[in-house]
């Protein structure tokens, strides 16, 4: 039994906690102001293991388990998943084959339910949207989109019913560390914790975490993005989509890379192109830069343009009603960072999570708690229930990064 120390309370360092209470160690859980109050609220929640690299794909589909299986695990808890589907569409500048090679993949890795459909099939399923241009699509029904809240929120209920500790409103703003060890955090309150193993899972604040103790500066970039949110239909569109089949419409992701789902009675877009890196800090998160807000000539109604194009029935929509920000930790391959920091021998990163983090947070507990246990870093983890192998290197610090994740958004 280990004495934890984990900073950072987003989804992440949450089901972290839960993980690793329910391994037997004893678990203090730092947020410096409320969970959930990095990127884990500001997120576009979806959720998909159509991924392009197997160890990725099996923890997804780990994931994805998990979340089926939330009210079982937590019965205090309500379903935090909904499975719309998830729907890449490509235009005729994908290579068809290069995408049919993928769906195999990802069904070779456990991915049972992922189909590859030509335009046709795109047309036969969903009539209501605009497939000009559209030359093929990966397909999933059992991917979808997660509500984060209840997860970091009755995650962590679940975490301290096993006697793990949860401090909030109260920031790491130091660490005690000799010969290359770490002995105890300090926090802004004056407190002061003791642990063997201190866990960073401050996403986009990581570098600056990682700092305090005189670790390692990992390789993240930091960039904003945006979610718009459109009223969502009031009536059956002219344009094929009726009132009963909105709330069942997938992650829908357009040829060139935007995307929507519905988001309660609301539609929710984005798309990753054009946002610039930001100055990220806890307080500017929800900041919308000039160039990104709603007027004409601004990004929101560009947004907007795009996924109607693939979505007439936007048309139908009004106006945008709402955007929101937030801050992506990207590494240079798009996979996570999972590992001991070298410097600091008792300190494991947690960060990177390359805009798949609350997606991926069953796994990546699971990898903390591995890490966490054996005391070292592991070469491979096993998943529960035969899922099989996931080769950890794919998360090294000291990895190549050459293994880069393609199907990013
Ligand atoms: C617009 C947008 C869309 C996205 N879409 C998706 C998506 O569709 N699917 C998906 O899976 N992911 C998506 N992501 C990414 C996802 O939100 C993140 O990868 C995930 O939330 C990271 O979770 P985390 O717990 O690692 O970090 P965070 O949620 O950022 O949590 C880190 C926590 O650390 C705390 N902290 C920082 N410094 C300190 C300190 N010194 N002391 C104590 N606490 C500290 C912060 O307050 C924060 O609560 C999206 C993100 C954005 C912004």
């Amino acid at each position: 039994m280990k004495q934890v120390i984990i900073i950072g309370g987003g989804v992440t360092g949450v089901l972290s906690a839960w993980e690793l209470a329910r391994a037997g160690h004893a678990v203090t859980l730092v947020e410096a102001r409320a969970l959930g109050n990095g990127s884990s609220s500001r997120s576009a929640a979806a959720i998909r293991a159509q991924f392009g690299v197997p160890s990725t794909v099996r923890g997804l589909v780990y994931a994805e388990r998990f979340f089926r299986d939330w009210t079982r695990t937590f019965p205090q808890s309500q379903p935090c998943f909904k499975e719309n589907g998830y729907l890449f569409l490509y235009n005729y500048a994908a290579d068809p084959e290069a995408i049919r090679r993928t769906v195999e993949l990802q069904r070779a890795a456990g991915l049972a339910e992922v189909e590859f459909l030509d335009k046709a099939g795109v047309d036969e399923r969903w009539p209501y949207l605009d497939t000009i241009g559209v030359a093929s699509a990966s397909w999933c029904p059992r991917d979808g989109f997660l509500f984060p809240s209840i997860i970091y929120q009755d995650g962590a209920e679940a975490a301290r019913a096993l006697g793990a500790a949860v401090v909030q409103n109260d920031a790491v703003v130091g660490a005690e560390t000799s010969g290359g060890r770490a002995a105890a955090v300090r926090l802004a309150s004056g407190r002061r914790i003791e642990g063997d193993v201190f866990v960073n899972a401050t996403g986009f604040l990581a570098n600056a975490t990682s700092k305090l103790f005189g670790g390692r500066e990992l390789p993240i970039k930091v960039e904003r993005r945006y979610l718009y949110f459109l009223a969502g239909l009031k009536a059956d569109s002219d344009w094929g989509l009726g009132l009963e089949e909105f709330p069942r419409l997938p992650m829908i992701v357009t040829p060139t890379g935007a995307y929507c789902r519905p988001d309660n009675a609301q539609l929710m877009t984005g798309w990753l192109q054009f946002a610039r890196p930001a100055e990220a800090a806890l307080d500017n998160q929800d900041e919308i830069e000039p160039g990104y807000g709603l007027g004409l000539g601004e990004y929101g109604p560009a947004v907007r343009k795009e996924i109607a194009q693939v979505l007439p029935a936007v048309e139908d929509m009004g106006k945008i009603a709402a955007a929101t920000s937030g801050f992506y930790d990207t590494t240079p391959d798009h996979n996570p960072l999972f590992g001991y920091d070298g410097k600091v021998e008792n300190l494991i990163h947690a960060v990177g999570l390359s805009g798949h983090g609350v997606m991926h947070a069953p796994f990546s507990a699971l990898i903390v708690a591995e890490l966490v246990g054996r005391g070292r870093d592991a070469a491979s983890l096993e998943l529960p229930s035969g899922l099989g192998p996931v080769d950890l290197r794919l998360f090294a610090l000291d990895r190549a990064f050459d293994r880069c994740e393609g199907m990013v958004i």
